[in-house]
């Protein structure tokens, strides 16, 4: 029963360095031990089989646009940002990720052009963003 105080342990993968991993430049997926499924950001159970054993996946950041939308009318606090676009982007890797499209003109978006991960920070926060590949 000596178990039960690492019920959260998550291989010490969790959101908080995923993200100061990601300010530093560097994407990393997580891989279940218990399937395979790869997640990105890091989840605390699996979606696929439940389970809660991870393993740290370096990611490329070279991806695919799959799908975008412009925000043109921005939420509280963004308001200077708007209009910028959020692209859920196909990773090399197969997983997908949401972020910020940042230097890629509105106009020039189209499902399928190729982006990298790329760190920005928001407010003080690190974020996720693509810019040209
Ligand atoms: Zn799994």
């Amino acid at each position: 029963m000596s178990e039960s105080s690492q019920g959260k342990d998550t291989s010490g993968v969790t959101l908080g360095r995923f993200f100061a991993q990601a300010r530093e430049g560097a994407l990393t997926g997580i891989r279940c031990v218990g399937c395979g499924a790869l997640a990105v950001p890091p989840k605390e159970l699996c979606p696929e089989c439940g389970a809660r054993r991870w393993e740290p996946v370096p990611l490329s950041g070279e991806g695919t646009i799959a799908s975008y939308t412009v925000i043109r009318v921005a939420p509280r606090g963004h308001a200077g940002d708007a209009p910028y676009a959020i692209a859920a982007v196909r990773l090399r890797e197969g997983v997908s990720l949401l972020g910020r499209v940042v230097d890629v003109p509105l106009e020039a978006l189209a499902v399928g052009l190729p982006v990298r991960f790329r760190p920005i920070v928001v407010k003080d926060r690190p974020a996720i963003a693509f810019g040209p590949a």
